[in-house]
């Protein structure tokens, strides 16, 4: 298969790519490292079947050229970290919707080439009581439009709405993926996400920052079963036209839970802080409490079930940032 992966140099497109690259696609990557990194793919770059642009999907022409040669594509850029998407509204805004716009349109200008699109979790919006666990089909509930994050929110879930109007309209074979929290080596805390700014704090000796009371949960899915759902929902007919949670439901830990975890892990001596919400946001943020994927449609589909445990995946994350550490130092 001719794999284009816009964001693929990003945290999950690059475990995207080195999956598809093992099992013998040939692999086209564009990422304009707004949040992605060269060095996530540094590794790849000596592979025959690899190829890389360092361009915005928003280029047109190149667009076209990409497109028009490969056989699918998963569409993975985009504006993404609750940090990143508060303190940059606009982009977000113009990247998720205008981006996938563009993917989508010349994947049925080239004829109706297969589209995954990276949808998330914050589709669904505010849990509420009885309400934590969360299934394709229910309800959205969102907070004002003076909330960032729900602007975030709405940017995706458009993606998606655009996504089934064109499978609708033109036959084009999308298929949506909903990222439940996904975790591994090379995502970087920098962007807002919880178990890399803890990792990182923790071997730093900083303060662990857990912001509110840390009794929020979330379940936190390895970013190898992330990518071994996105490859086996792509062979599938039955997961065309539809949208998927991809998680681990197993892995439900509070945030507080989550720092202790960590600390443990890395024999760190930090104190563990906790922040309001307003401080490390800002004001009139709205978090979620309780979010847990339902995942019975992707194991109905897939015969999926998640591999990689808590403890497992934390290890293998602080792993990669001990090693990442002693070349810095040693360089
Ligand atoms: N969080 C935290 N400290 C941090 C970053 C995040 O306590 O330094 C909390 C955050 O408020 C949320 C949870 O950890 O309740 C997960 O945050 P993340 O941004 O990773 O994912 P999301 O909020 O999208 O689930």
């Amino acid at each position: 298969m001719k794999c284009l992966i816009t964001g693929g140099a990003g945290f999950i497109g690059s475990h995207l790519s080195e999956a598809l690259l093992k099992k013998g696609n040939l692999v086209t990557i564009i990422d304009d490292l707004s949040t992605g990194r060269l060095e996530n793919v540094e590794h790849l770059r000596k592979e025959k079947n690899f190829s890389y642009y360092i361009d915005t999907i928003m280029n047109h022409v190149l667009m076209a050229e990409l497109v028009g040669k490969c056989d699918v594509i998963f569409h993975l850029a985009a504006a993404v970290g609750v940090k990143y998407v508060i303190d940059h509204p606009l982009e977000t805004i113009l990247t998720n919707v205008g981006g996938t716009e563009i993917v989508l349109s010349l994947a049925n200008e080239y004829g109706n080439k297969k589209v995954v699109i990276a949808s998330t979790s914050e589709v669904y919006g505010k849990d509420r009581p009885g309400k934590r666990i969360f299934s394709e089909n229910d309800d959205r509930v969102l907070g004002p439009t003076s909330i960032n994050r729900w602007g975030y929110s709405c940017t995706k879930a458009l993606d998606e709405f655009l996504a089934l109007a064109y499978f609708k309209e033109k036959k084009l074979p999308v298929v949506i993926v909903r990222f439940f929290n996904t975790c591994g080596p090379r995502q970087t805390g920098r962007y807002g996400m919880v178990v890399p700014r803890f990792i990182k704090q923790a071997l730093d000796g900083e303060p662990i920052t857990i912001y509110g009371d840390g009794k929020q949960t979330r379940c936190f899915t390895d970013v190898s079963d992330a990518v071994r759902a996105v490859i086996g929902l792509v062979c599938e007919s039955r997961a065309i036209g539809e949208a998927l949670n991809i998680g681990n439901p197993h892995n439900k830990i509070t945030i507080n839970a989550l720092a202790k975890v960590i600390k443990r892990i890395t024999g760190s001596k930090s104190a563990i802080q906790h922040i309001p919400y307003e401080k490390a946001y800002e004001k009139g943020f709205e978090d979620m409490r309780h979010r847990q994927p339902d995942i019975s449609k992707l194991k109905s589909i897939t015969n999926f079930s998640p591999r990689i445990g808590i403890a497992g995946m934390l290890e293998r994350i602080v792993k990669d940032f001990k090693q990442k550490n002693k070349l810095a130092q040693s360089s």
